[in-house]
């Protein structure tokens, strides 16, 4: 009996696997042919880039979300000549079209994993790819088959790879990878579950191995008592999965009847098309970034407008929360933000859209004529002052009136702004010319903690339930019970079971989750007593602290 290996790693998708390991196999023979000619080599060149363009497009038009998202890059990547025409001159100049490709993609791929951005390094894996691509089309190597119900056990996958084959019953194991890269993102969409950041190890193949979720493990050749313990977590977890799913299409309430708003998080308007309306009580926050982080360039007003309007079409008159582009920091938008030293601290959300008024200029009004198809809230991101929102207020009013003049029809929006800066958690009633306020907790426990979203090292410190952060947010949900304003919490927190009773306790009220969570968070409420009085310990004291400490600032503001 071969001794049992466990391997810790990091979560990038919940789940439990058992199954043999697949390693990954090295999927291009360099069997390629040299051509007679420099010409024949270019046209052969060619011909495989047009052959993995065509296999591109064909996923694409199967692909919904960033699925799409992700191939559409790589297509746009596969359609531009730049790659080719660069690899040309080298096959002009003596090399064979594969050796030109492989230069050129790696040089490519080399400036992208150096960059500081994450966003940018997860870009790499997707030039990789289609380097593969058009490699394999190329040499003709066939393209890896995965057997089904098998752990998969590699460096990293490939966005494309991953996307062709189907996962059920099995899982990823990756040696690299990132919890924020794209496979990661695609294994949670898709409920695949996966560990990243597992390092080296020496694994045979075929070997029996069960991955473990909840333990963040991936252990191979378990023991029988071991295998006898991951089924028992494996059974608890699919009944807690069942369980959730009886919650989707039920309204959300506390053991002791407290009735909480539970809404969802979006970015590509075609996700709606998964989610039932009655699932949920609107959008929370729908973040439109993902429209301007197209190869293609920043978007116009038409393309905004038709995304927004899909959007309030589906919703059916139930609130829905588009957020204005909030670019910078961990979301760096090609052609829109800025190179900077520490992107977090600097030109992004807000800041960086009042300072592009051209650019902002579109999003606001196709936001004004989406208004009129239902019941559009906007949410500014990243505001620190309240003079962003009288500017930004101010701006929807001037177009607002352009619209008018041209007879177009609009609507104005009720303006809201994300608690997501420490200085409009500690203050709220700066800002009382917000409709709405809603707690971004990614930002606010990132800045509350000084410890940065994106780094997987600083994942223990960076917690939404430090008790500053829950101090911040009970003060914020104070401050809308008390003045009548909309309270909600659209960061990950919201989703995570092990936090929302300490922020129910905390006084929010309404929740805007991942559509995979909503079952899952509605069970999770289903199990809280708040009690008869809603107003916890923690509520009460984060209130009387903040309200006894700042209430020079709080009269001085009201004057
Ligand atoms: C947040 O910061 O919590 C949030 C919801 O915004 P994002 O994650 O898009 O920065
Ligand atoms: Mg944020």
């Amino acid at each position: 009996m071969p001794t049992p290996l466990e391997i810790k790693g990091q979560l990038a998708s919940e789940g439990f696997a058992a199954g043999p390991i697949w390693l990954a196999q090295d999927r291009l023979v360099p069997s390629y042919e040299r051509k007679d000619t420099w010409q024949a080599e270019a046209q052969a060149l060619a011909d495989c880039v047009a052959t993995a363009s065509g296999q591109t497009a064909e996923l694409v038009e199967n692909a919904q979300g960033d699925a799409a998202d992700i191939l559409e890059f790589q297509l746009a990547m596969l359609e531009d000549d730049t790659f080719v025409e660069a690899a040309t001159e080298l096959i002009e100049a003596g090399l064979g079209a594969d050796m030109a490709w492989r230069e050129v993609l790696d040089d490519e791929i080399a400036g992208y994993e150096a960059s500081d951005d994450e966003y940018f390094r997860a870009r790499a894996a997707d030039l990789r790819d289609v380097k593969d691509r058009v490699l394999v089309a190329l040499t003709g190597a066939a393209v890896e088959i995965i057997p089904k119900g098998s752990i998969y056990l590699a460096d990293d996958i490939a966005p494309s790879l991953f996307l062709s084959h189907d996962w059920s019953g099995g899982g990823l194991a990756l040696r690299d990878g990132s919890v924020t890269g794209h496979v990661a993102m695609l294994a949670r969409q898709r409920g695949i579950p996966t560990l990243v950041g597992l390092g080296d190890f020496v694994c045979p193949e075929n070997v029996s191995a069960l991955l473990h979720g909840g333990l963040q493990t991936l252990i191979v050749s378990p023991s029988e008592q071991i295998r006898q313990q991951f089924d028992l977590a494996r059974m608890e977890f699919d009944a807690a999965r069942l369980r959730a799913q009886n919650f989707s299409d039920r309204p959300a309430v506390t053991d002791d009847g407290t009735a909480i708003s539970v809404m969802v998080n979006i970015a590509d308007p075609a996700e709606v098309e998964n989610i039932p309306i009655q699932h949920v009580d609107g959008v929370g926050l729908m973040r439109t970034e993902f429209l301007f982080g197209h190869a293609s360039g920043l978007p116009g007003e038409e393309i905004q407008y038709l995304a927004y309007k899909k959007v309030l079409d589906w919703s059916r008159g139930k609130p829905v929360t588009i957020r204005t582009v909030d670019a910078g920091g961990d979301k760096p938008i090609r052609g829109f933000t800025e190179d900077e030293m520490n992107p977090f601290l600097g030109m992004r959300g807000i800041r960086l859209t009042l300072k592009n008024p051209d650019i902002f200029r579109l999003q606001i009004r196709a936001l004004l004529r989406a208004g009129v198809h239902g019941q559009l809230k906007v949410m500014l991101p990243m505001v620190a002052v309240p003079e962003e929102l009288d500017e930004t207020i101010k701006q929807f009013e001037v177009e607002a009136s352009a619209l008018a003049q041209e007879g177009v029809a609009y609507q104005m929006p009720k303006i809201g702004i994300m608690v997501e800066i420490p200085s409009v958690a500690i203050l709220p009633n700066r800002f009382s010319k917000a409709s709405f306020l809603s707690i971004g907790s990614n930002d606010l426990t990132q800045y509350v903690l000084a410890a940065s979203r994106d780094n997987g090292k600083l994942a223990d410190l960076a917690k939404a339930d430090d008790p500053a952060v829950l101090a911040l947010i009970a003060n914020v949900a104070h401050y809308g019970a008390k003045h009548g304003v909309d309270v909600s919490l659209c960061g990950d927190a919201g989703s995570d079971v092990s936090i929302i009773p300490k922020l129910l306790q905390a006084g929010v009220t309404t929740l805007s989750v991942a559509a995979s969570r909503i079952g899952l968070v509605k069970s999770t409420i289903a199990d809280i007593d708040l009690g008869s009085d809603r107003k916890s310990r923690l509520f009460d004291e984060a209130h009387a602290d903040f309200s006894h400490k700042l209430g020079v600032l709080h009269s001085d503001n009201k004057k």
